[in-house]
This record gives structure tokens, C-alpha cells and sequence, in this order.
């Protein structure tokens, strides 16, 4: 009997730290895998708790433990993901805390005991250490007029929004982890005591800045309960304090987030409001089972936003869905909305009456920022009261350009292209899930373009371009009519560039360009060949490694890269080896906590690191190559020893397969790392062809992480030090390799333009974007492209580049 454990755990210093701990203590073959932390920050996903269950669970089942309060939600929610039920059931979430259970569970596990027993071991874990510190008596200062057993102490409000939401989320996680009972009051308002537990209550209280909190703890350990957050009060509850003084929106905008111009009339998302039905209520026991199930349909919707915004956009931003997740869970406001069941109302009146109490308290507080926070108590008590009533999702329902603070993934996925002109947005990130989406959705969209576009009203004309993001409320006459123009000669540049997409790209004066697409699927590559696609540039291997307990093997892996290749009828396709690593870690390839993930082991270098991955990935991609022609590529390379390595693993793979070098067989490297741009001589007699990898090379060329809303205005492929870059690249090459670029910035017009002109021949775009860009080709002078790029090598930065645009375009 072997059960497997799951530590699942917001941070994944803590989670290894504990497991090491673990491990002094029980067998080496015992199974403890990791679901902790998010791209580096702090966070947990439901599917890589899924995955960790599959990898721990080898047949006797798997027991979790966890950290803080979502933590759990995202166990939950891992479970619904497990498809196979005999699984499901196998796995046990333990209630245990987390470092103790942990060390329990491992020696209990190890010596063979079953998924019960080790769970309630793991749950008694705290026994021991009680006992032999008993119960404090706590001290009581004399200041104080508590109860008996009750401790109190204060601390004076330092942050700039006062005791919002998120420092009350805060605050609500730490006490709900504590023994006993912690309130808090506001002794500058003369308010009534909170329990610091509830979210609501505690933002109610209107704790602004240099207001003073009394706070009183009761029950087990009340001192240390104090001391827990009274310690974290004093760290400023771990708020940044640049963020809590900026506006909550990113700086730097409005940023461009999906191409295309569009001119309507204002028209703000509006979400049906949901009625309460008028229907006699069930029993008690009945509404109160529909609202526990309605809470956790709320939650995992919730979780999953959470989990998808921490992905796409960063963890900072998806802490607003863990305050949201705790509204849920907050004591009063379901203590309120069970009293309401007991009196006899249905759960959905009784949550209503209940959530919109809350609101409203926080809304009377007559602070501004508190006030706002009451629209988080709105959105989430209307998600709860959608899942009570079975009414469907906020709609965006809009003829003209919708306007909004931010959207959700899910609305961005619901909104309706044919009636969404353009979608503009007060906050939110070209990177957001929502942006990206809209993108791939077609729906041309601005963001950060700041709060002042909230004010304007409804049916007010709005003009933006989203490949500028340019912004014109109410434009002149003459401004609105350039807008319209500009669409409309943009909608006939598309129905044109469709009409030829299957057709080469050629420069005015004859430069053959081509242009592929980027593919992450066999899907893709059958978008890429309806597109025209001359050749896959990058196919993203990754597609293949990911959310799966193990990696494919070499039959496997062959079939994929032929049903690429198959999509894409025998034209050329690129394969790049395996490239993850440090921010996207495979359950099966344990790399070890980095402080700098996208400065760690990824791309080449963690297949270095594992010869027996890349083995069998070359040996896939040779047999195909047999049929097809192939070109091989490696990631993220930085040093001309690493391309030796693989060369060598390459030539080992075609002996493996024994048939000879395949006749096609290209091999190139990806040129992210600025290093290797600017040493590209040295790589020159080794390859066939270079690709830059805009996106990586743009965030190194200039310490701006990818992916970073705060650092967005600075990642600007236009930059003319990334520019310099990809010339260091062309001048290297020469006549010898094609430099081929396959980021993001060669479906942008006046990059691909700059790009030949540098000396680029080689352009791979997502698959819609391929027309667009054979377009741009076809309207470029190579020659003045050239000399246009050579000015732009000494512009001194993005903006000016831009201004010395052709102006007409
Ligand atoms: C790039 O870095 O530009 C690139 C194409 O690779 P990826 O986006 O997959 O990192
Ligand atoms: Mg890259």
C-alpha cells in the first residue's frame, strides 16, 4: 500500500521547504508532489493540483493538504476536474495544518498505512504540540477592559485606501487560520467591534488612514492570535505600498490590445439584473442545501477566473477574486442569509436580502474607494444569486463600442463580435485573458485607456484604433469621418489581403518575404494552411507536454508532428524542441524553486538538464522528417556550447532511426536571449537559420517581464535597442542563414516593415494574421524599408520610431 500526497500550498518556497522537511522522515520512493505558487508569485491552480493528484495517486489513492483558505476551493475544484470517478474518490482533502500533517502524513504513508489513516493522523497532527504547551494564560494589559480570557491591543491605520477589501482579505485569511475568536472596531469612529473574520464587516468599518483599530482576540492561544495581526498590521498588510498609491490602473496607457478601428456609440455592459422569484419557499433544510450548492458553483467559477487571470495577467491582479472567494465564506453574511432561511424565506431572497445589506453598509460610508468596494459585494452576490435562480451569466449586450472598467475572460468570451464594434477598456492589460481573447475573437480593443472613458454617457460616439490605441470620445465631425475611413479602408486591405493570401509575398521592388504561421496545435496548423500560411514558423511543442502526468512518447510525439504536418499538405514545418522550465514547470520534470524563473531552467537548457526528453523528442521529429520537410529548432539558447550538445543529440537521433540525414532536415535556434543576437557570428557556421523570438528577446533586451501590466508601456519590440538586436542578427547572417521572426511583433504593419528592412525573410504570425501580413510585404519598398529602419536604429525610443512612421499608413 503506497498513498500518495499532495501538498498544495500558496507559495512554493513554503511547500518544497515543508516537503524537504518531510522527507528526512519517511522512504525515498514515497510519493509528495507539489501544486504551489503562480508563474513565480504566490497562488494555487486547480489544474496543477489535478495533475499532481494524477502523478501521486498510483493506485492506492492520494491525500491533500493545504495552506490557506482558497486553497482549498482550488482543491475542490481540482477534484471536478478528475474525470475518472474511481479517482475522484480516491483522493482525500485533509484538514490537517499543513507543515505538522505534512511531516505526519509522510511517516505514516511511508509505513504503509491506508488513505484514512494517514488523513487522520495527518488531521491530529497538532495534538502533540498542544499538549505539551497547553494553554497559555494570555496577559491581559492593564489598559484593556476585556473579558475574561480576552486579550486587546491596537494598531494605527498606515495604508493609503485605509482597511479596504484586499488588506481585509488579508486580515480574514490570517484569523480564520488562528484559534479563538479575533474582532476588531474602530475606536477614531466610536464603531461596534467586527469579527475580523468577515470581509464585509470589516471593511464596513471604515478604517482609513491614521485611524486607530482596537483589536481583541478570545479562546486558545489569544495572545499569539493578537500578535498574528497585530505583526501584520505592522507590515502594512503586505500591501505595496506604489500600488496602493497609484490608481488602481495600469500606468502608461491607453496600450493597444487588438487590431483594428472601430467608431459607434458608447454602450456600457449590461448585465440583466436578476429577479428574486416570487415562489413560496422550501423547507428550511431544502434552501439551505440549494445555497451551499449555489455558493459552490460560485466559488469554482470564481477559482477558475482567479486561476486564469493569475496565468495570463499576474497574481497581484487575481487577488481581487481570492477577496471575492472570501466574501463567500464570510461568517456574517451567511450567518445572516441562514437566519433569513430559518425565518422562513427562500435561500435566494435570503441571500439577497442578505448580500445587498452588506453592500449597502459598505456604500454609506461615504468614503469613495470603501464605497466602490461595495460593487464587489454586488457582482459577487449577483453570482451567487444567478447560480440560485439558474439565470444565465452577465451578458454584454452592446450595438457600438462597448465601454467598461475591465471584463472578465467569460465576458470577453460572450460578447458578440457582430454587435461589439471595438471594446474599450478603463483598466485592464494587453496580455489580460480578456485582451487576448478579444484578439483572438477579432474584436478590435483598446485598454488602459483610464477612467475618464466611464464618464462620458451612454450613446456618446467613441473612435479607437487598436493597433495604435488611439482613444476619440466624442470625435469632431472630421475626426470621426478619418476613423471611418480608416476602417473602412482597413476592411477592404482584409477582404484584399484574403482574396490573396494563398499567393507569395513580395516587396514592390521583388524581396521574396515569407510568411508563416505559429501553430500549437494540429488545429492551428490547419488554420495556418486555410490562411495561406507559406510554412509553420514555430510549432509550440509545448502543446503536447503539458497537464499530463507524463511525457508523450516517441510514437506519440510522432503522430502529433505528423498530424502538423499532414494539416499543413507536405509544406514546411518548424519544430521547436521542448520549451518550458522554470515559469511553466512539468509535473514529471521537478526543476527546483527560482527566485527568477525566466532567468532559470528553461527552453535548451532544461532539456540538457533531462538528455532522455530531448532523445526521444529529436528521434519523433527525425522519423517524421523522413516524409515532410522539417525544420528543427532549439529554444532559448545562449551559449554556442548548448547548440553543440543538441547538434550532437540530433545526430544521435537520425543514427537511431537509421535511415540517413533526412533530406529536408533544416536546424536553427531561436534568438531570445540578447547574447546570442549580439554573438550571432559565432552561431552562424552551425545553422540553417536564425528565428528571433520577439517576446523573450523584447522582456531581456529590457528587464520587462513579459506578461507584467506594470511594465507593459516598457516591452516594446519597437524599442531601438531591441531593434539593434534583430540587426545584429541580420548583419551576422549575411547571405549564409535566414533569419526568420516569429514573436509577436511581426503581425504588427510597421515592425514587419522595419523587419525586412533590417534584413528579416522570414515572418511567423498567429494563423488569422498571415493575410494581413502577406499584405504588408506586398506594400513594403525594401529599399526604403531599409533605409527607414537604419534611422530607426538611432531614433531614441519606441514613440519616436513610431513618429517617423510612413504617414500613410
Ligand atoms: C518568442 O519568445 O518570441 C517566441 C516566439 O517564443 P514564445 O512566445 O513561445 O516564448
Ligand atoms: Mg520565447
Amino acid at each position: 500500500m503506497t498513498v500518495g500526497i499532495v501538498v498544495v500550498s500558496h507559495s512554493r518556497a513554503l511547500a518544497d521547504a515543508a516537503v524537504a522537511l518531510a522527507r528526512e522522515m519517511a522512504p525515498a520512493d514515497l510519493r509528495i508532489e507539489v501544486a504551489a505558487g503562480l508563474d513565480g508569485g504566490f497562488g494555487t491552480d486547480a489544474t496543477a493540483i489535478a495533475t499532481a493528484v494524477g502523478v501521486a495517486d498510483t493506485g492506492d489513492g492520494a491525500v491533500v493538504l493545504m495552506d490557506l483558505g482558497s486553497a482549498v476551493l482550488s482543491a475542490e475544484l481540482a477534484l471536478d476536474l478528475l474525470d475518472d470517478p474511481d479517482a475522484r474518490d480516491r483522493v482525500l482533502l485533509c484538514p490537517a495544518p499543513l507543515v505538522e500533517g505534512l511531516v505526519v502524513a509522510a511517516v505514516t504513508a511511508g509505513g504503509g498505512a491506508g488513505r484514512e489513516e494517514v488523513a487522520a493522523e495527518a488531521a491530529a497532527a497538532l495534538t502533540a504540540k498542544q499538549e505539551q504547551l497547553g494553554t497559555p494564560a494570555p496577559a491581559v494589559p492593564a489598559s484593556a477592559a476585556p473579558g475574561a480570557g480576552e486579550v486587546v491591543d491596537g494598531f494605527t491605520v498606515t495604508l493609503p485606501h485605509g482597511l479596504h477589501a484586499r488588506p481585509a482579505a488579508k486580515l480574514a485569511a490570517l484569523v480564520r487560520g488562528l484559534p479563538g475568536e479575533v474582532r476588531i472596531r474602530n475606536t477614531t469612529t466610536g464603531s461596534g467591534w467586527a469579527p475580523a473574520a468577515s470581509l464585509t464587516r470589516v471593511a464596513a468599518l471604515a478604517a482609513l488612514q491614521g485611524h486607530q483599530v482596537e483589536v481583541s482576540a478570545s479562546g486558545d492561544d489569544a495572545r499569539a492570535a493578537l500578535d498574528a495581526v497585530l505583526d501584520l498590521a505592522g507590515r502594512g498588510f503586505d500591501e505595496e505600498a506604489p500600488t496602493e498609491a497609484a490608481a488602481p490602473l495600469p500606468s502608461g496607457g491607453p496600450f493597444p490590445a487588438s487590431p483594428g478601428v472601430a467608431l459607434g456609440p458608447k454602450r456600457t455592459a449590461a448585465a440583466a439584473a436578476v429577479t428574486v422569484p416570487d415562489d413560496p419557499a422550501a423547507d428550511p433544510e431544502t434552501e439551505r442545501a440549494d445555497l451551499d450548492r449555489a455558493l459552490a458553483a460560485a466559488g469554482r467559477e470564481i477559482t477558475m477566473a482567479r486561476d486564469a487571470t493569475a496565468r495570463e495577467v499576474g497574481p497581484a491582479e487575481a487577488g481581487v477574486f481570492d477577496a471575492h472567494l472570501l466574501m463567500l465564506d464570510d461568517p456574517d453574511l451567511l450567518a445572516a442569509t441562514r437566519a433569513g432561511i430559518a425565518a422562513g424565506a427562500s435561500a435566494a431572497r435570503a441571500w439577497a436580502d442578505a448580500s445587498e445589506r452588506a453592500a449597502a453598509d459598505l456604500a454609506g460610508v461615504g468614503d469613495a474607494y470603501l464605497a466602490a468596494r461595495a460593487a464587489d459585494v454586488r457582482a459577487v452576490g449577483d453570482q451567487v444569486l444567478r447560480a440560485l435562480v439558474g439565470a444565465p451569466d452577465a451578458a454584454v449586450v452592446a450595438d457600438g463600442v462597448l465601454v467598461a472598467a475591465d471584463l472578465t475572460p467569460a465576458q470577453a468570451a460572450a460578447l458578440d463580435p457582430a454587435r461589439v464594434l471595438g471594446v474599450v477598456l478603463a483598466g485592464g492589460s494587453p496580455t489580460a485573458h480578456a485582451a487576448i481573447l478579444l484578439r483572438a475573437r477579432g474584436v478590435p480593443a483598446v485598454v488602459g485607456a483610464g477612467r475618464d472613458v466611464l464618464e462620458v454617457p451612454d450613446g456618446t460616439p467613441v473612435a479607437l484604433d487598436g493597433a495604435t490605441g488611439e482613444v476619440v470620445l466624442d470625435p469632431e465631425p472630421g475626426v470621426a469621418a478619418a476613423f471611418r475611413d480608416r476602417a473602412a479602408e482597413q476592411a477592404e486591405r482584409d477582404r484584399e489581403a484574403r482574396s490573396h493570401a494563398t499567393a507569395p509575398a513580395v516587396t514592390r521592388d521583388g524581396v521574396a518575404v515569407l510568411v508563416g504561421a505559429n501553430a500549437g496545435s494540429p488545429a492551428d496548423a490547419a488554420a495556418a494552411a486555410a490562411a495561406g500560411a507559406d510554412l509553420v514558423g514555430l510549432v509550440r511543442t509545448e502543446f503536447l507536454f503539458l497537464d499530463r502526468p507524463a511525457a508523450p512518447d516517441v510514437d506519440e510525439q510522432e503522430a502529433a508532428y505528423r498530424a502538423v504536418a499532414e494539416a499543413m499538405g507536405g509544406k514546411r514545418i518548424t519544430l521547436r524542441t521542448l520549451d518550458v522550465g522554470g515559469d511553466k514547470p512539468l509535473p514529471y520534470l521537478p526543476v527546483a524553486g527560482e527566485a527568477n524563473p525566466f532567468l532559470g531552467l528553461r527552453g535548451i537548457r532544461l532539456a540538457a538538464a533531462h538528455p532522455g526528453l530531448l532523445a526521444d523528442q529529436l528521434t519523433a521529429m527525425v522519423r517524421v522528417a523522413h516524409d515532410v520537410p522539417v525544420s528543427v529548432m532549439f529554444p532559448m539558447v545562449s551559449a554556442v556550447e548548448e547548440l553543440h550538445a543538441a547538434r550532437q543529440a540530433l545526430d544521435a537521433a537520425i543514427e537511431r532511426v537509421g535511415r540517413g540525414t533526412p533530406e529536408g532536415l533544416q536546424v536553427g535556434i531561436m534568438v531570445e536571449v540578447p547574447a546570442a543576437a549580439l554573438k550571432a557570428a559565432a552561431f552562424v557556421p552551425h545553422v540553417d537559420f536564425f528565428s528571433i523570438g520577439t517576446n523573450d528577446l523584447t522582456q531581456y533586451a529590457l528587464a520587462a517581464e513579459r506578461g507584467n501590466p506594470a511594465v507593459a508601456g516598457l516591452a516594446d519590440p519597437l524599442d531601438p535597442g531591441v531593434l539593434r538586436l534583430v540587426d545584429a542578427v541580420c548583419r551576422a547572417a549575411g547571405d549564409g542563414p535566414l533569419v526568420a521572426v516569429c514573436g509577436e511583433a511581426a503581425a504588427d504593419p510597421l515592425a514587419a516593415e522595419l523587419l525586412v528592412g533590417l534584413g528579416v525573410r522570414e515572418l511567423s504570425v498567429a494563423p488569422a494574421a498571415v493575410p494581413g501580413t502577406k499584405q504588408t510585404v506586398r506594400d513594403v519598398d525594401a529599399a526604403a524599408a531599409a533605409d527607414r529602419a537604419e534611422r530607426a536604429l538611432t531614433a531614441d525610443g519606441p514613440a519616436a520610431v513610431r513618429a517617423a512612421g510612413d504617414p500613410d499608413r
